[in-house]
């Protein structure tokens, strides 16, 4: 092939040609097939190639494709922002339309610094985060984020934002136990406010699964019940970045739903248009929205392409399609299957430390020594290795490692497009175990 100018993710690495995707497949240009185990960066959650969703497209573009926000409305971005009103519980009635989930957690940032600053509080400034956490890739999203390998080359341009331990059970960093550890992770972001004082805090963020920095570490019962209290007795906004896990993917629209908690202000994007077209969203609710709609009724924030109308009707089609074929039940049904499977495999597999997640988000923590949660040395990059030999066996994983002080060591998301079939899954795991296998002769 001729030389490529095109700028890959690792610019030695070799890429297969995309040709076409159906369903929970793609197939490159080679007719080879891949099982979508990831939904590409868990995105594509109704699978590719569904006619309604391309139907859709075709029509709105045939009205109109682009129009400049602060020029037009438009009905299909009315119509999702009153949709994504109904489907979010408590007060979360305003939707702000961005592009990706990058956008979407950093105008939530300053939607929330904003929010106090109409109220004549000029000092909450600072988000805490928790330590492993993706929540994007421009600094201001970064700063939120603890994600070591993506943020140390660009640390000295970063906020140094406060953070908090995650709930990471598998690896307490307590060294506890739940439930007698009485959620000393949640504790600890009392201790963190009253540290630095309240007066400069702004909100709290947090996934509510810890997606590309965790592999798909889902919290003890009661650990958001406890965060909310925490955040409200201290005049501190909860951002919920369901980016990955929002619109249907832990078998719920919004996976805060699992624990019955209502955020602030919640962050959203991959699974709104399920990868159709690029969209991501800040919801925000009544509460965050009247100081500033009785100050300056102005969000400073905005791009070019917000609220794009085609990527809008996208949106639309996408949550009626989850709704008509019911694939709430759908993901939570097969996410058990899935996780089962899973279970079982790490019987013949010493090297599967944990399986975690909800619904159809879940991941795989790898280990040298299962008994003592022994992580593999860094330099074995056992992460690279179980991606690639999927990839050679037609499946798609997506990594979950975030460098030294992430993770333990080396984890993985399976979160196949919620249309996965029973039939499909098992063919999943057949590949996975075929991979894995390999791997372990490469270790041994
Ligand atoms: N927040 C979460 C929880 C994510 O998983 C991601 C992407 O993986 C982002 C934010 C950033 O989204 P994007 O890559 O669309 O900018």
């Amino acid at each position: 092939m001729e030389h490529s100018h095109l700028i890959k993710p690792l610019l030695d690495g070799v890429y297969p040609t995309i040709a076409y995707g159906k369903g929970v497949y793609l197939f490159d240009t080679n007719e080879k097939d891949y099982i979508d185990g990831s939904s590409g960066a868990v995105t594509a959650s109704i699978g590719h190639g569904v006619p309604e969703i391309i139907e859709a497209l075709y029509e709105q573009a045939k009205r109109i494709s682009f129009v400049y926000r602060a020029q037009f409305t438009s009905e299909p971005a009315e119509l999702l922002a009153k949709k994504l009103s109904e489907i979010t519980k408590g007060d979360v009635n305003w939707a702000f339309f961005v592009n990706s989930g990058s956008e979407a957690t950093e105008t939530a940032m300053k939607i929330a610094i904003q929010h106090w600053q109409e109220q004549g509080i000029y000092t909450k400034n600072k988000i805490i985060s928790r330590w492993i956490s993706y929540h994007g890739i421009t600094l201001g999203a970064l700063s939120m984020s603890g994600h070591v390998g993506r943020r140390e080359r660009f640390v000295p341009l970063l906020e140094d934002f406060p953070s908090v331990s995650a709930p990471y059970c598998y690896r307490c960093p307590y060294n506890d136990t739940y439930p007698s550890c009485n959620l000393l992770c949640a504790l600890e972001l009392e201790r963190e406010i009253k540290r630095i004082g309240k007066k400069y805090i702004a909100a709290f963020i947090a996934e509510p699964i810890i997606g590309a920095a965790g592999g798909a570490i889902d919290p003890p019962r009661g650990y958001y019940e406890k965060i909310k209290e925490i955040c409200e007795k201290n005049d501190v906004l909860f951002i919920a970045d369901e980016v990955m896990t929002g619109i249907g993917r832990t078998g719920k629209m919004l996976a805060m739903e699992n624990w019955n908690v209502a955020p602030d202000i919640v962050a959203l994007g991959k699974g709104m248009t399920a990868g159709y077209t690029p969209m991501a969203a800040t919801l925000v609710s009544d509460k965050v929205m009247a100081p500033i709609l009785k100050g300056s009724k102005i969000i400073m924030s905005g791009h070019t392409y917000s609220a794009n109308p085609q990527s809008a009707a996208v949106s639309l089609a996408v949550i009626s399609y989850i709704e008509k074929k019911d694939l709430l039940k759908q993901a939570e049904q097969i996410g058990d299957y899935l996780r089962t499977q899973l279970l079982t495999l790490a019987k013949d597999y010493p090297m599967i430390g944990d399986v975690r997640g909800k619904g159809l988000l879940l991941g795989i923590e790898f280990v040298e020594d299962q008994q003592q949660k022994r992580p593999f040395p860094k330099q074995f990059k056992v992460t690279t290795l179980i991606i690639q030999k999927c990839m050679e066996k037609g499946l798609l994983v997506y990594p979950a490692n975030s460098g030294d002080e992430g993770v333990g060591g080396d984890a993985i998301i399976i979160s196949p497009p919620l249309v996965i079939t029973k039939k499909e899954v098992d063919e999943l795991i057949i590949r996975l175990k075929s991979a894995l296998t390999e791997v372990n002769k490469e270790l041994n």
